[in-house]
């Protein structure tokens, strides 16, 4: 409740939502009208934000227009330090942050400071590598020897983040960091049911010395805000569901803007016969149950080489009914609640028909109210069909699905066999194997002997999905220069 959370207060709160009015003073007065934030958690009303309409969202894009100018001009290792000295305060600020994503997402302490700290080590990233992303390069040129290639990355322009409710730290400043460091202003729609944590990390933007107007949120209903944000904007970077996604690709293209889409994934894990189980089962525990399931690189079906199959299962059973269930502002608990009642039915439903279809349930399969309101047991399942919704679809959920295969072949077309392509994991206990079968599956990024972190922790290296999972990079270089608009001087003699 918010009542327990040591750092925060519903002041403190109303503070924050403040933050957009500040930004938005529209012709209409968006705090008329408020959308209410809900504590997963506790299902209580924590406070409201304002329901932005569309003038507010091209007010606070004009406003982010006018500001663009002095922005690029500014040194990029000047906006660089400027990076540096946010990615400290999101530090030394911890507490309450942690506390507010708590409070807005349920999830638990541990899985929180997964997550805060985060967002450092993509400032860490961005503070010494940004400039050199962004300096000018000389290229081969036409002629080479008697003329010149130069390629200058200049600002895209403003750029509208919108980003979902499982990580809004971290999803909120995965793509507006590197388009602050690129010299773009900032327009961020958060998640209706998560707008707090963009809202705290924009103060701290502005006490880190962001000038005013770069970084703004706009909060209020997606389908409102979302393409209000897109007609307005130069480029827009997505986070969500397949679904939306193609709603905002579709827009931007009629707008003929950039944009880059971060959607979901239903990622395989493939367990081969030599590897360690006790290892494989810990790391899979990780892969499949980190943030309740639902973080878009999470495993929800694992194959398992037939010798290796019973010994890993017993394995990683074991280790699944070892997870802690809680929501409370300490360290005790492992997994947290769902986000809300949708999630919940969506992750029932999908365990449900599964069961019908005649699935065993070797552990889990149950909501546990006595958690909390919206928490569902880690689940782990066998004896499903390859076409059964639980093993198709996303679940976005605390639910693994868990295959014996005949051979390495049988675990690649399985793993291939889906028309997501976000992320995926190997476990075996020869790493050139794993590399080479990595290359096999059809994913962004694949982690041998690991879930997501070999991958998601590489802040250098970029990350993305294919297929129904997206479009664009993240991360390393390529990330940076999305945000960029690369302009070619060719000189003849
Ligand atoms: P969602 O698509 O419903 O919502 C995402 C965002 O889009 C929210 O801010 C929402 O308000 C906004 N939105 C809603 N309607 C819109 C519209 N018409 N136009 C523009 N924006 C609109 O996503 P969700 O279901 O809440 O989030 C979970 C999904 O996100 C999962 O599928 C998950 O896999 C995916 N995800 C992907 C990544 C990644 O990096 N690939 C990361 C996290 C989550």
């Amino acid at each position: 409740a918010l009542a327990d959370a040591p750092h925060l207060s519903t002041r403190r709160l109303d503070d924050l939502a403040e933050r957009v009015r500040r930004a938005a003073p529209g012709e209409s007065d968006p705090l008329d009208a408020a959308v209410d934030v809900f504590a997963p958690a506790t299902t209580e009303r924590i406070g409201s934000v304002p329901d932005c309409d569309g003038d507010d969202v091209a007010a606070a894009v004009e406003r982010a227009r006018a500001a663009q100018a002095e922005w690029a001009e500014t040194p990029p290792t000047e906006r660089a330090a400027v990076i540096d000295r946010f990615g400290d305060l999101v530090l030394d600020r911890r507490e309450e942050l942690l506390d507010l994503l708590q409070l807005e997402t349920g999830k638990s302490r541990r899985t929180a400071v997964e997550e805060l700290f985060d967002v450092p080590a993509g400032c860490a990233y961005l503070a010494d590598e940004a400039p050199g992303a962004l300096a000018d390069e000389r290229r081969r040129g036409a002629v080479p020897g008697l003329s010149t290639a130069t390629v200058t990355y200049d600002p895209v322009g403003v750029v509208g983040v919108i980003s979902p409710w499982n990580y809004p730290l971290t999803l909120s400043m995965a793509d507006a960091l590197p388009a602050l460091a690129a010299g773009d202003p900032v327009v961020c729609k958060p998640d209706e049911k998560t707008p707090y944590g963009a809202l705290a990390l924009s103060e701290l933007l502005e006490i880190a010395g962001l000038p005013d107007d770069l970084f703004q949120v706009v909060t209020g209903e997606g389908a409102t805000v979302g393409p209000a944000l897109i007609d307005a904007v130069d480029y827009v970077a997505f986070t969500g569901s397949t679904e939306t996604g193609r709603t905002v690709a579709e827009r931007a293209g009629r707008n003929l803007i950039g944009c880059s889409l971060e959607l979901g994934g239903n990622n395989p894990l493939v367990v081969l016969g030599d590897a360690d189980v006790d290892e494989a089962a810990r790391g899979a525990v990780d892969a499949c149950f980190s943030n309740a399931g639902q973080l878009c690189l999470s495993a929800e079906r694992i194959y398992v080489e037939e010798p290796a199959y019973e010994p890993f299962l017993d394995a990683f059973v074991r280790e699944t009914e070892a997870i802690a269930l809680g929501t409370g502002y300490d360290y005790d608990a492992d997994l947290g609640s769902l986000i809300d009642a949708d999630q919940l039915d969506r992750v029932r439903g999908h365990v449900a028909s599964a069961r019908e279809a005649g699935a065993t349930v070797k552990t889990g399969g149950r909501h546990r109210p006595d958690v909390a309101p919206y928490c569902y047991e880690p689940t782990v399942l066998t004896g499903v069909e390859p076409d059964a919704t639980v093993a198709c679809e996303e679940t976005f959920g605390p639910v693994v699905v868990v295959t014996p295969v005949p051979d390495e072949a049988a675990a690649v077309a399985a793993a291939n066999d889906s028309p997501y392509g976000l992320n995926a994991s190997v476990w075996t206990a020869d790493r050139e194997r794993g590399a080479r079968v990595a290359r096999e599956v059809d994913c962004g990024t694949v982690n041998v002997n690991d879930g997501f972190l070999a991958t998601w922790g590489a802040v250098d290296a970029p990350m993305g999905g294919v297929g129904d999972s997206g479009l664009g990079r993240r991360h390393g270089p390529e990330g940076i220069r999305r945000y960029a608009e690369s302009r070619t001087v060719g000189v003849s003699r």
